[in-house]
């Protein structure tokens, strides 16, 4: 296509926005898309239509660009493209398997553990991930809007014991940097405030969020900063995403990754060692693998508990001990993560 032509495609409106923005508004939507872009065809995967009825499906192109063409086992397209089997009722998987909706303190905040209230920011994400635990979420009621930040920002100033706040959603990420400069201004002005956390699968799925206008204002902010990016796979770190990661640890953010042990995707002891080279490479240090949070259509990633646990104990033989991450599970009502050989 000529390139004026293709200029003319981009709506007047959609100038103005950043390179990243522009990425989203086109990421993928339609599971036929992606399949054809990867030159699949719609045998490889059965009614995916239903399963992203429920759940709709979203991928960046910048993620897309990694995924393995003409493999519909790539781990990372087994992560992000809709199935059949999401459709299936299991027992034991529920639609609030962590217990969110009554760790609400006010809208949007959840103050579950001590010392740090989690704020969604935003109930929109980059990329949808098919297991993850907020597939049935309310986002719309929960999240803190603008006019919402107010009430839990007065929360937050009226106990002390509050020294940490973790941006999440959603992601936090996909608001613009002008309203992350706005919120982390406000809770900057919170003087028991002495850490600020921010949990992104951003860094990895569009690394052209990592702008530098985002990457100074956290190195010039008065918080200890610390980002939990999301990979669960080491093929999802290429040299755009160790770019980005260079940058924000170069504006002296402290890096780690928090991922979900997924049946099929990185399950295996390779796959766990590489991820936290891989990890480590990009200057990110393994923090936690979760258990899969039994939220409803996800029953076919479920790794075994006994599994696991040999997984863990295998790469404590085989890599240093501080690229083995935590092996935890979110249990509902409890005060901490659960480690795994306590369950
Ligand atoms: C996981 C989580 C945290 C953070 O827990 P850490 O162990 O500090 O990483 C905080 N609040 C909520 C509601 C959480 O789910
Ligand atoms: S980015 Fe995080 S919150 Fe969003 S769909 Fe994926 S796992 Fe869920």
């Amino acid at each position: 296509m000529h390139p004026v032509e293709l200029i003319k495609e981009i709506p007047a409106h959609q100038l103005s926005k950043s390179s990243w923005q522009q990425q989203l508004s086109h990421a993928i939507t339609e599971p036929a898309d992606l399949l054809k872009r990867l030159n699949l065809t719609t045998e490889d995967f059965d009614n995916y239509q239903a399963a992203s009825q429920q759940f709709s499906l979203k991928v960046p192109h910048a993620y897309a660009s990694k995924i393995q063409v003409g493999n519909p086992r790539d781990p990372l397209l087994l992560q992000v493209m809709s199935q059949s089997e999401e459709m299936l009722s299991v027992d034991g998987y529920e639609k609030d398997p962590v217990g969110d909706l009554s760790a609400n303190k006010s809208p949007g905040l959840l103050h579950k553990y001590n010392g740090r209230v989690l704020l969604i920011t935003t109930g929109a994400c980059a990329v949808h991930c098919r297991y993850c635990f907020r597939r049935h979420f309310p986002y719309q009621q929960q999240q803190a809007g603008r006019e919402q930040w107010a009430e839990a920002l007065s929360y937050i100033q009226n106990d002390s014991s509050i020294k940490e706040v973790i941006l999440s959603g959603g992601d936090p990420l996909v608001l613009s940097d002008q309203k992350l400069e706005q919120l982390i201004t406000l809770l900057e002005a919170i003087p028991h405030l002495t850490r600020l956390r921010i949990h992104s699968r951003l860094p990895v799925v569009l690394p052209d969020r990592i702008t530098t206008t985002l990457v100074n204002r956290l190195a010039n902010s008065r918080f200890n900063v610390c980002m939990v990016i999301h990979a669960n796979h080491a093929n999802e770190i290429s040299p755009a995403e160790k770019n980005a990661l260079e940058k924000l640890k170069q504006g002296g953010i402290q890096l780690l990754n928090q991922a979900v042990l997924l049946k099929g995707i990185n399950d295996s002891i390779n796959d766990q060692i590489n991820l936290s080279e891989a990890l480590f490479d990009a200057g990110v240090l393994p923090y936690y693998l979760h258990l899969l949070d039994p939220v409803q259509g996800a029953a076919h990633f479920d790794v075994k508990l006994s599994q696991a646990l040999d997984l863990i104990t295998q790469l404590q033989d085989d890599l240093p001990g501080f690229l083995v991450p935590k092996l935890v599970r979110e249990i509902a009502g409890e005060t901490s993560k659960t480690p795994a050989n306590e369950l």
